[in-house]
């Protein structure tokens, strides 16, 4: 049984995730993944993409998300992130340019 774990923004993201997810012997598939057939395996951008994974990994799935979540909105007592202009993400306060579009602070 397949279960929809997370819904990344947009395909980087959701790539991202499955690499991260993928170093813990998680196995992964993307809801988008089909689209990009025929167009020389380029993730597409523009639509939100479901990261799903099987249901009897799913609860050790979250735990690594909530770990990637914690890490990407950083804690309170280092709470200097700042905010993508280009993509609204949050950003460490040690990244100089954006985890997400590469944009600068
Ligand atoms: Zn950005």
């Amino acid at each position: 049984m397949i279960k929809t774990l997370y819904t990344a923004a947009n395909a980087p993201e959701a790539h991202l995730i499955k690499g991260l997810l993928e170093q813990s012997g998680i196995e992964v598939s993307l809801s988008g993944e089909s689209l990009t057939i025929g167009i020389g395996g380029l993730p597409i951008d523009a639509a939100q993409v479901e990261v799903r994974v099987n249901e009897n990994q799913f609860e050790e799935a979250v735990k690594i998300i909530k770990e990637y979540e914690d890490k990407m909105l950083g804690d309170d007592e280092e709470n200097a992130q700042w905010e993508c202009k280009n993509c609204s993400k949050m950003n460490p306060a040690s990244f100089g340019i954006c985890w997400n579009c590469q944009n600068e602070k």
